[in-house]
């Protein structure tokens, strides 16, 4: 008895991310992936109900990617402290507000200096997000040349690190790649500073960081590739992790492989964002800014031994 052939199958590990098709295949594979595996994951729980409109921030799960590369999984899982604007977070929304108004500027016969481009933002606050033009009224005079001058260094060493290209566009900062979990209460959110190139070419994101550079960029990279491949359906083609305080770019090329990484870590932290009990601990030199600390015995007990890593 002769067997019939098996029909031949795409082989998921084949995939190929150069070309537009291989993009969207990735696209739908990770798509895939994540949709079965929250679905075995959450079985009832956080489903939207029909007529009601999902509100991921009070009744979901938003995972966001300041927690993918979080060590702890209480300190993942816990209730995060009320969020506070900063010098340090708002200098780069305004930096990005200026950034875009030195694009916009490009071909005129002064080019605009960044000092310049970020007086006029700081002037005319109109379009800002909300949440950041009453932190920056709320400031003193003295507070708001303090947020003024550490955006026009935040856009003096973004520039320096990518250049003056028209070709990059730079990001709108209220508006962040985001994804929903069809069904679901549950949403994925990034950030990204640049992107370059198109759907056909390919994109390449950028995302600059304070931190220096090392393995958790990866992470870093991959999550910021996953919600914009979810949200596109396409997959870039790669993010580059920009470090303006050393100067580096370090590109990372976004693989099938990367892409389940990142799928697979975006699916525990929902895991544990739904059961947060189920959330260990692990303890470290990150206890002594954990918002939890006050009631966590493992974080203490860390810290007075010397607070020193355990992994
Ligand atoms: S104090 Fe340390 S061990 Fe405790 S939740 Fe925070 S990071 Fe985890």
């Amino acid at each position: 008895m002769t067997s019939e052939p098996e029909p031949s199958k795409t082989e998921p590990s084949k995939i190929e991310p150069s070309t537009r098709e291989g993009r969207e295949a990735l696209a739908r594979l990770v798509t895939e992936r994540l949709c079965d595996s929250v679905e075995q994951l959450l079985g009832e729980q956080y489903r939207v109900e029909p007529g009601v409109r999902p509100n991921y921030f009070v009744d979901g799960l938003v995972v966001d990617a300041f927690r993918v590369t979080e060590r702890c999984p209480r300190k993942l899982a816990g209730p995060s402290s009320e969020y506070r604007d900063s010098v340090a977070m708002s200098r780069r929304r305004i930096g990005l507000l200026a950034v875009r108004e030195l694009a916009n500027s490009a071909g005129t016969s002064q080019p605009m200096l960044v000092s310049t481009a970020v007086q006029q933002v700081m002037a005319d606050p109109t379009n800002w997000p909300m949440s950041l033009r009453d932190w920056v009224d709320s400031l003193d005079r003295a507070g708001q040349a303090a947020v003024g001058a550490a955006a026009i260094t935040w856009a003096e060493s973004a520039l320096r690190l990518v250049g003056r290209d028209s070709r990059v566009k730079w990001a709108e900062p209220s508006q962040k790649p985001k994804w929903n979990v069809p069904g679901r209460l549950v949403q994925l959110s990034a950030s990204v500073d640049a992107v370059l190139g198109g759907v056909s070419s390919g994109e390449k994101l950028l995302i600059l960081s304070d931190a220096v550079p090392g393995p958790a960029d990866r992470l870093r990279a991959g999550f910021t590739a996953l919600v914009r491949t979810l949200g596109a359906r396409h997959a870039p083609l790669r993010v580059t992790v920009g470090s303006p305080a050393t100067g580096l770019l370090q590109p990372i090329p976004v693989t099938q492989e990367l892409l389940e990484l990142a799928a697979d870590r975006a699916v525990e932290m929902i895991g544990l964002l739904a059961n947060p009990d189920s959330a260990g601990t692990v303890a470290g030199r990150w206890c002594g800014y954990c918002h939890l600390l006050e009631d966590c015995d493992a974080g203490r007990t860390q810290l007075a031994a010397g607070g020193s890593a355990t992994m």
